[in-house]
């Protein structure tokens, strides 16, 4: 892999998640964003951030704190922060003339080494490379909030970037220690997310037909399903339940698939399905922001205690 800078465009929540991954794996970062204030405010944070989790022995890498913190600058100039730049992670907001205006500046100011990621959850590569120079170098690299604790990034290519880019970042990504998977065509809501819309999508219609309660569905996921998916995906989930994958389709294939076609019409997720389910999610504590920043830091807590019991398996 070849040495160079990494570039963070956009310095919110998962820009600052990213430039922690990558001073973790030793890689110098630069952070850039159109506010100033963004990049100061990051820069603080990400301290705290550390700290915190130097604390808490949760901090990633082998560097310690203030090593990982001289890694990272802030840069209130584009040009500037591009110069060297082995890799760019786009972090700009999920708004396609926002990625596309800051791509074709990008586009400028690169050249053919450089290859330039975007973080979007769901906007396709045609949609934002199409028409770039560096087309070639340029792909999908989403990451799954928060970053730092969840280490799978799907790489997703447009249909002219080159097999190199995606192994090229295929290897970065390997190195500062997350999970690529390399998704081979676009599809709408790449995979994590086709995933994820299946099952919520059929919790909400067993909540809505008074199947189970709200609450009840979620201990579904985190003390039974969820439990094994930590480690193993469907698939080998169901080739561990039987003798093999064809094994387990012929001894269940036709249960699932007539289960399967009970399944109800897509939901418009509005209405009194959504009421009940947030009223359930709430706890009943007058402050309701508080209880979200708790709640998030729990689920912090656990996501990083899993990272470390995964590592020791
Ligand atoms: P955010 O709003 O927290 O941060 C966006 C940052 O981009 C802000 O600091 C803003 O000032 C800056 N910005 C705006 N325009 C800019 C420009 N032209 N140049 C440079 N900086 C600019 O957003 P976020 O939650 O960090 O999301 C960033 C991207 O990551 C989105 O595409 C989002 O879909 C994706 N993503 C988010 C999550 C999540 O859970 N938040 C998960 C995976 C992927």
């Amino acid at each position: 892999l070849q040495e160079g800078n990494i570039v963070i465009i956009g310095s919110g929540l998962i820009g600052r998640s990213w430039a922690m991954v990558f001073a973790s794996g030793g890689f110098k970062v630069k952070l850039y964003d159109i506010v100033q204030e963004q990049v100061s405010t990051a820069l603080v944070d990400i301290r705290r951030q550390m700290e915190e989790l130097q604390k808490s022995e949760m901090l990633r890498g082998k560097l310690s704190v203030e090593e990982q913190l001289k890694l990272i600058s802030g840069c209130s100039d584009l040009k500037t922060a591009l110069e060297g730049a082995l890799h760019i992670q786009e972090c700009v907001p999920e708004n396609l003339d926002i990625k596309q205006k800051i791509f074709s500046e990008i586009d400028l100011l690169i050249g053919d080494s450089t290859i330039l990621g975007s973080s979007t959850s769901c906007l396709s590569p045609t949609s934002m490379f199409n028409g770039l120079k560096h087309v070639k170098n340029c792909i999908v690299a989403h990451p799954v909030n928060p970053p730092y604790f969840v280490p799978l990034v799907e790489l997703v290519p447009h249909p002219q970037t080159e097999l190199a880019t995606v192994d090229r970042t295929y290897h970065l990504m390997k190195r500062i220690g997350q999970s690529p998977v390399k998704i081979m065509k676009e599809t709408d809501g790449f995979v994590l997310n086709r995933l994820q819309y299946a099952v919520i999508s059929e919790a909400w219609r067993l909540v809505q037909d008074g199947v189970i309660s709200p609450r009840d569905v979620d201990i579904v996921m985190s003390e039974g399903l969820g439990m094994r998916y930590a480690f193993l995906g469907p698939l080998e989930t169901a080739h561990l339940n039987a003798d093999g994958f064809k094994s387990y389709c012929e001894r269940y294939g036709e249960g699932i698939n007539r289960v399967l076609t009970t399944f109800g019409s897509v939901p418009d997720f509005t209405g009194k399905t959504a009421e009940k389910i947030d009223t359930a999610l709430w706890e009943d504590l007058p402050n309701k922001d508080e209880q979200l920043i708790t709640r998030r830091e729990w689920r912090n807590s656990c996501l990083s205690h899993l990272a470390k019991l995964k590592e020791k398996m």
